[in-house]
């Protein structure tokens, strides 16, 4: 039986402490970290998902600038935007809401975004200073799942770590972040022959897949620490995750579970790289 990796405690540790240093600024009289997050479009996950980074930004104390553009708003139209926030010098992170309408082409956005105002970290120079082990704001998702390892004190150095997903949104970002904790990496994916031999080999296993009970207790090894990203729906409607839970919490060590468990990191993370994107700005 696994001991539960509590990613809605963490997060709440992780904002708490964000919180805090606000409050200081605050009682300094010191301008406060802002968030602009921008949407085009009706998608409604897209705008649930926006919601909660505005109430995320309430709870810890940012401004947050919300920006909704109708579904038709033209490329030129968003890239101006962006410029019109990448000079404002009181606005320390831009996010883009994915997908963005078909008619707009989502990597000239995401590369618009100035670098150091890139807290969502999908621009290729913050993806670079990763590769490089340099990076200044992390990927938020990919940095909640270390974040939670570290909070239950789970070494990384010299574990077999099995990442299966290869995104450029979470499994390449976790892979690399993995590597830079000096595990030892496997990244599988839709290609990877015999799949269960290679998720069995892992110490820690994170899966980023998106698809319900993909990850069974039969693919897991004995004590093995199950970090699983995936959101999906099952044939219930019901949230959960990429691992069927209850097969790999018999066998696991450490569990995450879905919800309660990468999610709320990922949100976190996202008020950790904004306080990040302030220090940088401010020169702290
Ligand atoms: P993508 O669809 O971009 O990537 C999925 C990956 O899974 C691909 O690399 C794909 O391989 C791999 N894959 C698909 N089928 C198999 C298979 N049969 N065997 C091995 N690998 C396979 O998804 P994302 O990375 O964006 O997201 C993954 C999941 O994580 C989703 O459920 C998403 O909702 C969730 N997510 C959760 C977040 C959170 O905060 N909790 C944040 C972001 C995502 P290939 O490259 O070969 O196609």
């Amino acid at each position: 039986m696994a001991i539960i990796l509590d990613g809605k405690a963490v997060a709440a540790k992780v904002k708490g402490e964000v919180k805090e240093r606000v409050d200081l600024l605050k009682k300094e009289g010191k301008r406060i970290p802002a968030l602009a997050v921008i949407l085009v479009g009706e998608d409604p996950a897209s705008a649930v998902y926006v919601r909660n980074k505005k109430k995320d930004c309430e709870e810890v104390g940012f401004l947050s600038i919300g920006h909704t553009l109708p579904a038709q708003t033209t490329q030129e139209e968003l890239i101006a935007l962006i410029d019109k926030l990448n000079a404002d010098d009181t606005v320390d992170g831009i996010l883009c809401q994915l997908p963005v309408p078909k008619h707009i082409d989502a990597g000239a956005v995401l590369e618009r975004i100035a670098p150091d105002k890139d807290v969502d970290c999908f621009h290729p120079v913050s993806a670079g200073k990763l590769f490089r082990g340099t990076p200044s704001l992390l990927p938020c998702t990919p940095a909640g799942v270390i974040r939670i390892l570290d909070e239950y004190s789970i070494d990384i150095a010299g574990k077999n770590c099995v990442v299966v997903g290869r995104s450029n949104i979470v499994g390449k970002p976790a892979a690399m972040m993995l590597l830079d904790r000096n595990g030892t990496v496997t990244v599988c994916h839709s290609k990877t022959k015999d799949l269960a031999k290679v998720t069995k080999s892992a110490d820690i296993l994170v899966s980023a897949v998106g698809r319900a009970d993909f990850i069974n207790g039969d693919m897991i090894k004995e004590g093995a620490v199950v970090v699983d990203v995936g959101m999906n729906r099952n044939a219930e409607g019901k949230l959960c995750g990429d691992c069927d839970y209850a097969s790999c919490y018999e066998k696991a060590s450490y569990i995450t579970p879905v919800p309660g468990g990468v999610g709320p990191m990922t949100r976190a993370m996202l008020m950790e790289n904004t306080m990040t994107a302030y220090g940088i700005h401010e020169k702290l």
